[in-house]
């Protein structure tokens, strides 16, 4: 069951179409992953999907409702937790989680009741009476998570949920979702981290330029778009190994900073060819979803 589709959506800002013509639909129970350089337009089609802006053309379905007409009823099935967090500093960390209920409509004692639960799965139930500015960043975007749920929503939206988290905290979000994905809701959200798009998404999306230009699971694009094996090498020495072997033994290679990433299917010649090079150093390590999404979008920097 499609539970969030578009279709040639368009949205324009000062003359310049950021969103132009994406089509995407999400199955229920699924995990989708939005990805995309700065600037591709990944909130802006998640803030589309969701109603909170109008699109210039082209139509959306959230849960069986047509957007934006309808996305205020949508949204009550959904939970969002989106870039900024939006939490009342001067509230402790369930008064947050109190007064975002009464958003729903839901009374104080039918909010409370649940809040015990939310805090645990968060990780926060020490936590209930700290106020805002006592948290760490890891702690408040835990907090935007618990808060998504307050409606026990089918289907989530999270712009970016670990940015800025230490790994122990990151690890803790992708047990978390998991845990959701296993009960069955639906998650759709953007990340700048490959390993977390590979780890949950079973599908991503690449975006670039306000239009979806690859989209698969990630496992299916690394196979079909990029050679299997990596090797990555930097340091004192490069531009002779370069010149001696680099051009001759990568079958593609691609040049960034102060490294040179070889792309090819066998790597014998090449790291046999490094043992004469002493001050180099390397690391040899399959293709990943993040060398798809540098060949697709380039290893030019956007801001
Ligand atoms: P992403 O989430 O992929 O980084 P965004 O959707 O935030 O990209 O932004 C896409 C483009 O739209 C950017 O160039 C951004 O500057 C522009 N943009 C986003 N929101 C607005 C706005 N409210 N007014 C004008 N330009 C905007």
């Amino acid at each position: 069951m499609v539970v969030l589709s578009t279709k040639n959506l368009h949205k324009m800002y000062g003359g310049r179409s950021v969103v132009a013509g994406v089509n995407f639909a999400v199955e229920s129970g699924e995990c989708v992953g939005l990805l995309g350089p700065n600037g591709a337009g990944k909130t802006t089609t998640l803030r589309l999907c969701l109603g909170l802006i109008e699109p210039d053309g082209g139509n959306i379905s959230l849960l069986d409702k047509a957007v934006p007409q309808e996305a205020r009823s949508a949204r009550r099935r959904v939970g969002v937790v989106s870039q900024t967090d939006n939490l009342d500093p001067d509230f402790t960390v369930s008064e947050n989680l109190l007064v975002y209920g009464r958003y729903f409509g839901f009374a104080d004692s039918a909010t409370s009741k649940r809040i015990p639960d939310l805090l645990e799965f968060a990780g926060l139930s020490q936590r209930a009476n700290e106020k805002m500015q006592n948290l760490s960043g890891g702690l408040k975007r835990r907090l935007a998570l618990a808060r998504a749920l307050i409606n026990d929503p089918d289907l989530l939206f999270l712009d970016e949920p670990t940015n800025g988290l230490d790994p122990q905290a990151r690890h803790l979000i992708w047990q978390r979702l998991r845990q959701l994905l296993n009960q069955k809701k639906t998650i759709v959200l953007t990340t700048h981290f490959m390993e977390e798009a590979e780890r949950l998404c079973a599908r991503v999306c690449i975006m670039d330029n306000g239009v979806i230009i690859a989209s698969g699971p990630p496992r299916e694009l690394i196979n079909q778009c990029i050679e299997p094996q990596v090797v990555e090498i930097f340091g004192e020495g490069l531009e002779s190994w370069m010149d001696q072997h680099g051009g001759k033994l990568a079958e593609r290679y691609e040049r960034a900073g102060e490294s040179v990433f070889c792309y090819m299917h066998e790597t014998e010649g090449i790291v046999a060819s490094l043992l004469a090079y002493p001050t180099l150093r390397y690391l040899h390590r399959p293709a990943n979803l993040e060398d798809v999404f540098l060949k697709l979008t380039g290893r030019e920097l956007r801001d």
